[in-house]
């Protein structure tokens, strides 16, 4: 039996430099709880570490899916979700190979905040010393390619926004650019957002928070879709429309 879910698969944590202190797993389990959002994905850039935090914090509810939100070496954002944390660190370890050859550049706290990993009681374990918001190496196409081979879900995100989307790098993507979902920023107006769905009938489209404080975790800024269970293979199918699953167009 199919059941509607609100999906939030972009959230950021402290851990983010541009994501506020107050994002920790507590409070991000506090907030989706109260919002009632009954998955999110925990997507901060370039790296998975405060995934373990906010899942063991959450114990189920809501649903937490690792995710990472790439930054691509044309600095697009692409958002990479996956069933379990270990795909999930294989992933990443594939991103920061390049930089294992070409040191990063390295993150200066007073320019971009700290990037704080956490535990599931917001307890510092490190602070993460390697810039955060920069191209990883791989172009657009590769990173999209390896997310799926990765058993991952590779969404272009935020194709509307001015800056860090595909459109804003490298113009208009092809209607059958082989992404499983474009996300759309909640900023948009529902008229700007029918043009997406008129341009790009056949794919899909989904709304989401990109949450870099509280206050922005809400049902409005997210996706309702409906599926078997909160589940990850659920929402892979709901994407595809598989079997009677669906995204709800969010402005709808
Ligand atoms: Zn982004
Ligand atoms: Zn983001």
């Amino acid at each position: 039996m199919l059941n509607p879910y609100w999906v939030d698969l972009h959230v950021h944590t402290a851990l983010s430099p541009c994501g506020e202190l107050e994002m920790g797993a507590p409070e991000i389990v506090d907030a989706s709880r109260r919002a009632g959002i009954d998955i999110i994905a925990i997507s901060d850039h370039n790296i998975i570490d405060n995934f373990p935090a906010v899942s063991e914090r959450a114990e189920g509810s809501p649903v937490v899916l690792p995710g990472i939100e790439v930054q691509t070496a044309e600095d697009i954002h692409v958002l990479a979700i996956f069933r379990d944390f270990s795909l999930a660190e294989s992933f990443q370890a594939w991103l920061w190979k390049i930089w294992a050859k070409m040191p990063p550049t390295m993150n200066d706290p007073d320019i971009f905040g700290d990037q704080v990993v956490i535990d599931k009681d917001d307890g510092i374990v490190r602070m993460e010393e390697v810039l955060l918001v920069q191209g990883a190496g791989y172009d657009v196409d590769t990173v999209v390619r390896r997310i799926r081979a990765s058993g991952g879900l590779a969404i272009l995100a935020h194709v509307d926004r001015p800056s860090f989307s595909y459109p804003s790098v490298l113009g208009p993507f092809p209607s059958d650019y082989p992404a499983d979902a474009f996300e759309l920023s909640w900023r948009l107006d529902s008229t700007e957002a029918a043009k997406w769905r008129e341009r790009y009938a056949a794919r899909t489209f989904i709304r989401s928070s990109d949450s870099h404080m509280l206050e922005s975790i809400a049902r409005k800024h997210c996706t309702k879709m409906y599926l078997e269970a909160p589940t990850f293979d659920e929402i892979n199918l709901a994407l595809q429309g598989h079997g009677g699953r669906r995204v709800s167009w969010p402005w709808g």
